[in-house]
């Protein structure tokens, strides 16, 4: 049996009247997922144990979101997006378990170098026992996102589609990209609510307050810019330092070892400051790099690899806000927990969970929630 119709829009209309007896039959759901990054991946991962069938569609031609390992030859991998689990991420930790993936604790050492104020210059501090570490998953955090992946049949990963409508048809729903329409019985966004309301157009409208709150709810981390330096030997070791940085000086805030699990490939990540989003990838590379040789000498000049993601600048997780939105702002709101028409629609991703909305738990979370209210729905 046919599960998904990619139609042209005339035939819409007949194909689901044609098909509508059919369905009533059928106690199995036609999902599609909308994002392959964490959130949809963990549903669609959920929903490969049980008998709906589903499609992810996703914008860019890679999955992760904002989920991003980089990878070259013979350097560390860097992270650009997510890193660090903590030991109150239960459900990542179960998930990351499950899949049979490692951790490995984040090294912050007994110094950093802190750089308080711009008129003294930078010092070594010590820093107290560090009673909850946080971890980085062997390998990249991209192996979460490759484990899932390994999960759906190729067929089920639409990649480079970006979807730009929602129209909810009698019981169907149809789900539109540029050269496609897809029916479906259940349609679940995983997209920041920000940019759903203002990438994805809805017929009929989403209610005016479940839209003016996804406008204001903040996308954690879309203004952020991630930098590394990979390095062949680990420089900054000497002299009893660790690689952490925090300076409220800047351009960098705060910057870590990034060596690899093994430690034999060897890097530095870190914050870059948002405000840099404007200027060229050399003059942030160069603006880094100064302040680097402050702290380290010449040899911070001699890196392998630099690595950058300003998200801010990327289409498919930042939009500008019209208003001043909060970090976490309408994160996890009341909205974000109700269906849309008719229990057809479902809005996940981080941003709507309730508990560590934003971080890669929040987007577990909220994968589960979806999964936990698309097995209690009401049957048609
Ligand atoms: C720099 C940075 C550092 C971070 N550090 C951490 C950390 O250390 N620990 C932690 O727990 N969390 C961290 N996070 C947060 C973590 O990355 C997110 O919580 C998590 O990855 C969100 O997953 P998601 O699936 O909900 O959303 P996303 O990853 O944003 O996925 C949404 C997906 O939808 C796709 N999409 C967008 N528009 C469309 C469209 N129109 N059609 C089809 N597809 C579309 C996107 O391409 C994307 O793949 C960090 C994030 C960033 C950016």
């Amino acid at each position: 049996m046919e599960f998904f119709y990619c139609v042209s829009k005339h035939q819409i209309t007949d194909l689901l009247y044609l098909r509508i007896e059919n369905k009533r039959m059928d106690s199995t759901k036609k999902i599609i997922i909308i994002g392959a990054g964490l959130t949809g991946l963990t549903l669609a991962y959920y929903l490969s144990k049980t008998k709906h069938s589903f499609k992810i569609i996703e914008a860019r031609k890679r999955i992760g979101g904002r989920i991003y390992t980089k990878v070259t030859n013979n350097s560390a991998p860097i992270e650009l997006g997510a890193t660090w689990f903590a030991k109150q991420h239960t459900e990542a930790l179960k998930l990351v378990k499950e899949l049979n993936l490692g951790l490995f604790e984040q090294i912050l050492g007994t110094t950093a170098i802190y750089e308080p104020i711009s008129t003294s210059p930078a010092q070594i501090v010590q820093l107290p026992k560090n009673q909850e570490p946080s971890y980085r998953l062997k390998g990249g955090t991209h192996q979460l996102i490759n484990q899932l992946a390994s999960h759906i049949n190729n067929d089920d990963l639409i990649l480079n589609k970006e979807v730009s409508a929602i129209i909810n048809e009698n019981d169907k729903v149809a789900v539109k990209t540029k050269t496609c329409t897809h029916i479906c019985d259940i349609v679940i966004s995983t997209l920041p609510p920000h940019l759903l309301v203002n990438s994805i157009t809805f017929d009929p409208k989403l209610d005016n307050h479940t839209y003016q709150i996804a406008q204001n709810t903040h996308t954690w981390m879309g203004e952020s810019i991630k930098i590394g330096f990979s390095y062949k030997t680990p420089f900054w070791r000497e002299n009893n330092l660790s690689g952490t940085i925090f300076s409220n000086v800047g351009p960098i805030p705060e910057m870590y070892d990034h060596s690899n699990q093994q430690d034999n490939l060897y890097a530095l990540k870190g914050f870059l400051n948002g405000v840099y989003y404007k200027v060229s990838k050399e003059e942030r590379c160069e603006l880094a790099l100064r302040q680097l040789e402050k702290y380290y000498g010449k040899q911070a000049r001699y890196y392998v690899n630099y690595e950058e993601m300003v998200w801010k600048n990327k289409e498919y997780t930042s939009t500008e806000y019209g208003d001043l939105v909060l970090p976490h702002q309408k994160n996890g709101d009341a909205v974000f927990q109700n269906s849309y028409y008719n229990h057809k629609l479902w809005i996940a991703g981080t941003e709507t969970s309730t508990d560590y909305s934003g971080y890669m738990e929040g987007a577990i979370r909220s994968a589960q929630r979806v999964m936990n209210s698309i097995k209690k729905r009401p049957q048609n």
